[in-house]
């Protein structure tokens, strides 16, 4: 695979960013490599080609890898990790309400709380399509603890539990907290993505709070080329506001006659369009956790369905 830009990129010494393909957009995402004593792989969703190219690169092979580290159980986070552990038969850790949905492809069908949705059979057809790889099992050797380094050598990566996009979801401070890797708190235009039954607004933002207040100057996205560095609180506050924003236009929706569920997941709201049908799925999940704040805000009821704004 041939993409118009360096498959990696050094952020400091020791630490590789491994950009996905496609510019790390889903269902690719990017890695890190931590090149230090213990040789450490952050996620591992990035194109395989790009993972190899890095390491040898650096001069290492796949054989080399001591660690892969997850930050959450997604597909585009847990990728090839378990093929890079059988290559290499490294340590795979992840966070402990990580290990369901990466240890099985059942587990994760569990955790997104897809079983039973009238799209379930699109949507297995399509993982086995674009990344079969995923729907193997994977060898978890171990967790790790909220705020407890994870020592690579010269280099320590501090676990930051930040849940609300997955319950597991894990941001990991590089050393010190001016540099953090923010996993899919990713500060993209498309904004937050909470589709799964693992994933909840008001945990989303306030997960998103606590990076704020530990001022960052960089912030690592899994779904950018470049780190962002410039207006890292704007961005993030920015981020942040989308949630406010969805539920003010899911009122506007509702007023203007999409006054039940199913109406609403049909209307491209959070996605800006559905390239796949599957996305429904994702778009439904995301709409149904802004009714019931709504509801329980006050904003509006639902009887037999249908959604009445109230006065
Ligand atoms: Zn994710």
């Amino acid at each position: 695979m041939s993409e118009d830009y360096p498959v990696h990129l050094e952020l400091q010494p020791h630490v590789h960013l491994i950009r996905g393909a496609n510019r790390a957009k889903f269902p690719e995402a990017n890695a890190l490599l931590i090149d230090d004593e213990i040789l450490t792989l952050v996620d591992a969703g990035a194109s395989k080609s790009h993972i190899v190219k890095t390491l040898t690169d650096l001069g290492h092979s796949v054989k080399d890898l001591d660690r892969i580290v997850l930050t959450h159980f997604h597909i585009d986070h847990k990728g090839h990790a378990a093929e890079l552990q059988e290559e290499s038969g490294c340590e795979l850790l992840c966070h402990p309400l990580a290990e369901r949905g990466v240890r099985t492809f059942k587990g994760m069908v569990q955790d997104y709380g897809i079983k039973g949705n009238p799209m379930y059979s699109d949507w297995i057809s399509a993982i086995t399509t674009w990344v079969p790889h995923v729907t193997s099992n994977y060898r978890v050797t171990g967790t790790f603890s909220d705020n407890k380094p994870i020592d690579c050598g010269e280099t320590e990566l501090i676990p930051i539990h930040t849940p609300g996009h997955t319950h597991d979801h894990t941001c990991f401070a590089i050393n010190d907290y001016n540099t953090l890797l923010v996993v899919d708190i990713d500060l993209t235009r498309f904004g937050p993505w909470y589709g799964n039954v693992v994933s909840d607004i008001e945990q989303f933002e306030s997960s998103i709070r606590k990076i704020m207040e530990l001022s960052p100057r960089t912030c690592i996205s899994s779904h950018l080329l470049n780190p962002v560095t410039d207006n890292v609180q704007g961005r993030l506050a920015e981020f942040l506001a989308a949630f406010e924003k969805r539920d003010e236009i899911i009122l506007g929706l509702v007023r203007s006659g999409l006054e039940s569920l199913e109406k609403l997941a049909m209307h491209p709201t959070i996605y800006a369009e559905f390239p796949h049908p599957i996305y429904y799925i994702f778009e439904e999940f995301m709409v149904q956790k802004h009714l019931d704040r709504l509801v329980k805000r006050g904003r509006i009821t639902i009887e037999d369905d249908k959604i009445i704004l109230s006065r």
